[in-house]
């Protein structure tokens, strides 16, 4: 019997989500069929439960829907909680579980596909939107010696750094809220962007010198070369887009539903295959 997952959003027809996860079921033999849903911006509940309705198994859910898939689910992981956003749902008997595995999957993708470690390095975290707030515990359980949070509205980067030094589990971390421009002097082994400044061709005000010798330049961004990339280029950082992520989050949740991890190094070697042709 096949079983049914979606990816609601919207707009949603850009999706690579159906792609990768028949990829995944045609390599773990899975019998599965995904597909995108456009939900109307007021009608997010309402497409979660025409799926339920239908007897679909999961959805993830993408731009602007995760609060609300967040608010809606009846139960939530703890990373889900961490993150204050769910991009997984599972439905089963008792309603909706959410999950989150975005940070998994950007944790995974730097530290297992990349090869780079967050143990004892500086790391800059740039935005304060929902992407960073769900990558944010996962790479604090990574151990950097250092992470520096920079938005271009301070309050929400001081509000993330507040919640973390409320919880008392994260007492080991040393993580501060800094504006753009108190980063001249700084430098980081590992900067991850985490705004959508590239989908408008923005450059961030990064002064020169924030990158450590070697450093890694992280856009979560893909598909394109945005300023951020442009500028790590130029100052001489090994330069990463963000379709690792996307992937290896789409693998987390494929894990979640099935039971079974697929291999994402095909995947990944599929579509920058697709990306030169
Ligand atoms: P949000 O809308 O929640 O947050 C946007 C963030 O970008 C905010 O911090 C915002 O700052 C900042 N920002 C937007 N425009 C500018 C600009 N011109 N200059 C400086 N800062 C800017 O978006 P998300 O957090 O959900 O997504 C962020 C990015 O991450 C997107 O590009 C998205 O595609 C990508 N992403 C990639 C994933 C992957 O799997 N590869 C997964 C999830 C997200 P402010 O607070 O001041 O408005």
């Amino acid at each position: 019997m096949t079983d049914f997952y979606a990816v609601i959003g919207n707009p949603i027809e850009h999706s690579k989500s159906p792609v990768i996860h028949h990829a995944f079921a045609q390599s773990t033999h899975q019998d599965i069929q995904y597909e995108r849903v456009l939900a109307p911006l007021d009608g997010f509940a309402e497409a979660v439960h025409g799926l339920i309705a239908h007897g679909f198994k999961g959805a993830n859910v993408t731009v602007p829907f995760k609060l609300e898939a967040f608010a809606m689910a009846n139960r939530l992981t703890s990373r889900a909680q961490d993150a204050g956003a769910v991009n997984t749902l599972i439905f089963d008997a008792e309603g909706i579980i959410g999950d989150n595995t975005d940070g998994v999957g950007l944790v995974r993708d730097i530290t297992h596909n990349i090869g780079v470690s967050f143990a004892g390095k500086r790391v800059l975290l740039i935005g304060a939107g929902g992407a960073s707030e769900g990558v944010l515990h996962p790479i604090l359980a990574e151990h950097p010696a250092l992470l520096i949070i920079t938005n271009r509205t301070m309050d929400k980067a001081l509000n993330m750094v507040k919640r973390i030094e409320a919880n008392d589990e994260m007492l080991f971390v040393s993580i501060q809220a800094y504006a753009f421009d108190d980063l001249h002097g700084q430098h980081f082994d590992i900067v991850i962007n985490a705004t959508s400044a590239g989908l408008s061709d923005s450059h961030l005000p990064l002064p020169a010198g924030i990158f450590a010798p070697n450093a890694l330049a992280y856009d979560m961004m893909y598909g394109r070369i945005t300023p951020f990339m442009g500028l790590a280029l130029q100052q001489g950082a090994v330069v990463f887009g963000g379709l690792g992520m996307l992937i290896e989050q789409a693998a987390e949740a494929f894990t979640v539903w099935r039971g079974i991890r697929p291999s994402t190094a095909p995947v990944i070697a599929m579509f920058i295959q697709q990306a030169k042709a």
